[in-house]
Order: structure tokens, then C-alpha cells, then sequence
């Protein structure tokens, strides 16, 4: 299996060297050249698989010129360790809960894979590899813990100070070794352009290996194809395959699921959650692209005005709307029908969902009005208690706090401040060889 870049279409490279470079050299996204079809056999017997090895089936026509199959099984089983379960609130509707891992968000799966693949690829190198990763919190903490003694690879997150929250910031910034946590007095978009520009820096290059893990990496979109059979396989018997619903911001989930679809699993309709943040739903309406400055919502991992994964889209459906539209639908939710969704479903089922979720169950019941009773799936994307304010404010319960939310909570904070100055995050980073 071969890669191009979403610029230019001829470009090709193995699935290592796009996962290692992260970005194209020309700017541009990676993706397959093709999306491998799985054989029927396979797709029947995946009732009976586990989720590693769905996993496994799943993401191994992309890498196996690459990754001998044992090792892709070591490294999904390593990164795919805790539970997935497929929760049904009510006959018709069952809630995929992908916030089990260390950082109680889906962002655990595209994190844990890729930092165990690119510690395979660079064991035994004599260069470690540097992952520099700007957050405004989930994906941030999720990176840091996923290669947390990752050996051969070295983490340095910026994130902006006082912009996240206190569990984010905990996770981020307690757990030393090969992390590193840069507090930044600025914004997300500070962090972002210094990293961007640590990329073009010629000096830096030359003294480090960079790569990112910023969810445009190959290796983040693919492992979330998985989940999307998982959730087929367990969801039972039902007169039609359910509609999908996917909370989105990047649209890296959506781009899972339409791949998925691709691949030969047989899904209902394709529905992009989003809040405030219509960009895509009125792309999908007028057959107009237009990029907006992101507002700020209580589902805020959403708050995207142009997502990068709208390359990849563009790439496997063309520029214009209606081939998309074919395959996605999209609806846009206030932060009051958030609210409302939030505390509707705790009182109909007992079930405290957070807001980025709330969004999905709201545009399920949406699709309902014209397709009463229609099956679904919606993607739990993080635990309530990672929002737990508005699960508060709209339920009036406190959700429980798990488990590895709390082991962070009391470990004592390390993170180097840092200014907007370009070359004082040079000097940092140039300090590390
Ligand atoms: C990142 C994130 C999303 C959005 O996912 P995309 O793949 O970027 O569309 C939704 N919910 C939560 C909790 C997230 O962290």
C-alpha cells in the first residue's frame, strides 16, 4: 500500500515514511492511494473477533508492506488495552463509549497507535525522534501520555497558559521523562505557529528529527477506521444497519467512517454532528466552501471554523458538494439544545453524557423527526467528568471522576514557560541534542 499527499496526487510514499514525515513535503495530507476493500469471510466473522483483532484486520492492508503482522498485533494490543463498549440507552440507540483510555477521550486511540508505531520504526535508530504537538488540551494530553516511556521518542507539547483545563494541564505536565510541556503565554494559534515554524527552520532540522502528532497523521486517522466495524459487529440485530452519528470538529472521525463505508462495512447514514461551528453543514447545503473564525461553544474540542480534514474529503469526493453530500449529512446544534439534549437523556435513561456526545444524541433525534425509530450509533467521544461544569449545569448531578482522571490530579506540575518569541522556543528545542 502506497501513500500519495492530498496536493500533489502523484506523489508516492510507504505507509512509514508518511507516518514518520507526518505532514507531506508538500504541505499537503497523506492519504492511501486506495482504500482496500476487506473480503466478505472477513467481514462476517467479525462477531466473534476481539477488538485488537478487528483492529488488526482493519488496519493491516495499509501497512503490511511495512509492519510484519505479529508486531501491527503487538502494538494493537498495546495501544487498544481497555474497554470499548457499544452501551445501548434505549432499543434503538446505543452509545459507542471510545473514552475508556488514559485520557478518557477518543483521542487515546489515534495517540497510543501512533506513538507505539513510531517507536517500532525508530527502535535501534541513533536519532531519536522529536513529536512536537501545539494543544488546546485533549489532543495535547493524549500525545503526552501516549508515548510516556515510549523509548526512541521525545515529546515536547505547547499548550497556551491558562486555556486549558486543570486535568488537561495535569496530564500534560506531570508525568516528566521523555515529556516535556511548554507553557505558553498566548493563545492555541501562538503555539500552533511556533511549531509550524520549527517545521521550515532549517537549524532545527539539521539538529533534530521533528514529526508531528497533530491529528493530520495518517497513523491518528487510521486506527478510528476500526472502531466503526467494532460498533457494526456488536451492535445486533436490527431491521436496517444503524446511522452513524459523529460528533465532529477536524472531521477526522467523519473521515473514518466514510473510509470505513469503503472498505466494504455496512453502514446506515453518515451523520456529522457539529455545534455552532457550521462550516461543513453549509458547505453540504450550498455547494459553497466557506472557512470561518471558530466561535467558542461548551462542546469546545469542536470549535473548528475550517477542518483539516476537509483535504482528505476533498480528495476522496472532489470540490464540489453533491458527491459528499451523497454520503454525509450534516446538522448544526445550539450550546442551549446541548444543554437541553444533556438533561433530556439523563432523565429518560439515567445516562450522563458530555457535551461533544450531546451534540451527536441531539442530531440523532433531529434525523428521527423524518425517520422515527431509525436505529443509531453515536459516538461517546470523552467522559462527562472531563466536562464536568456543564454536565452540572445541565443536569445538577456530578458526574464520578474515573479512575486515571484522578492519579494525575495530586502529582506535582513541571512545565517551562515560554514567550512568543521565536527564538527563545528555538533555543529550547535546539538545547535538547
Ligand atoms: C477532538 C474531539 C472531537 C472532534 O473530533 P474530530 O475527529 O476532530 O472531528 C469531538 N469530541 C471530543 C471530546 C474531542 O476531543
Amino acid at each position: 500500500m502506497k501513500f500519495c499527499s492530498t496536493n500533489d496526487k502523484s506523489l508516492r510514499c510507504t505507509a512509514r515514511e508518511a507516518v514518520v514525515q507526518g505532514l507531506a513535503p508538500d504541505g499537503g495530507l497523506f492519504v492511501p492511494v486506495e482504500i482496500p476493500v476487506l473480503p466478505k469471510a472477513l467481514l462476517d466473522v467479525l462477531p466473534s473477533l476481539t477488538y485488537p483483532e478487528i483492529a488488526v484486520a482493519v488496519l493491516a492492508p495499509y501497512f503490511e508492506d511495512d509492519l510484519p503482522r505479529s508486531d501491527l498485533r503487538q502494538i494493537a494490543e498495546y495501544a487498544f488495552s481497555f474497554l470499548v463498549p457499544l452501551r445501548r440507552i434505549d432499543g434503538a440507540t446505543a452509545v459507542l463509549e471510545l473514552f475508556h483510555g488514559p485520557t478518557c477521550a477518543f483521542k487515546d486511540f489515534g495517540a497510543r497507535f501512533l506513538a507505539r508505531l513510531l517507536g517500532y520504526w525508530t527502535e535501534g535508530a541513533s536519532r531519536e525522534i522529536t513529536v512536537l504537538v501545539a494543544t488546546s488540551g485533549d489532543t495535547g494530553s493524549a500525545v503526552a501520555q501516549g508515548f510516556a516511556d515510549v523509548p526512541g521518542t521525545r515529546v515536547v507539547v505547547l499548550y497556551p497558559s491558562g486555556k486549558v483545563s486543570r486535568v488537561q494541564e495535569q496530564q500534560m505536565t506531570t508525568l516528566g521523562g521523555n515529556i516535556t510541556a511548554l507553557e505558553v503565554r498566548g493563545t492555541f494559534d501562538d503555539c500552533q505557529s511556533l511549531v509550524k515554524r520549527a517545521f521550515v527552520d532549517p537549524e532545527v532540522a539539521a539538529a533534530l528529527q521533528l514529526t508531528s502528532a497533530n491529528s493530520i497523521n495518517i497513523a491518528r486517522l487510521l486506527p478510528q477506521v476500526a472502531y466503526y466495524f467494532w460498533a457494526q459487529s456488536r451492535f445486533g440485530d436490527s431491521p436496517e444497519p444503524p446511522a452513524i452519528i459523529v460528533p465532529s470538529g477536524n472531521f477526522g472521525n467523519v473521515s473514518g467512517a466514510l473510509i470505513a463505508k469503503r472498505m466494504g462495512l455496512e453502514l446506515g447514514s453518515i451523520i456529522a454532528a457539529v455545534n455552532r461551528n457550521d462550516t461543513v453543514p453549509e458547505f453540504l447545503r450550498t455547494g459553497v466552501y466557506t472557512p470561518k473564525v471558530s466561535v467558542a461553544t461548551l462542546s469546545n474540542a469542536m470549535d473548528v471554523g475550517d477542518p483539516n480534514n476537509m483535504a482528505r474529503l476533498r480528495h476522496f469526493f472532489g470540490d464540489e458538494a453533491p458527491p459528499l453530500a451523497r454520503e454525509l449529512s450534516s446538522r448544526s446544534c445550539t450550546d442551549e439544545q446541548t444543554l437541553d439534549t444533556m438533561a433530556r437523556v439523563f432523565r429518560d435513561h439515567g445516562y450522563l453524557v458530555d457535551p461533544h456526545t450531546a451534540v451527536g444524541l441531539w442530531a440523532l433525534g433531529e434525523e428521527r423527526q423524518a425517520r422515527p425509530g431509525l436505529p443509531g450509533v453515536v459516538l461517546g467521544t470523552a467522559d462527562p467528568a472531563k466536562f464536568s461544569e456543564t454536565v452540572i449545569r445541565a443536569t445538577g448531578v456530578v458526574p464520578e471522576t474515573p479512575a486515571q482522571l484522578l492519579a494525575c490530579l495530586d502529582r506535582p506540575k513541571r512545565a517551562i514557560p515560554m514567550s512568543l518569541r521565536y527564538q527563545e522556543f528555538s533555543d529550547f528545542l535546539l538545547s535538547l541534542v
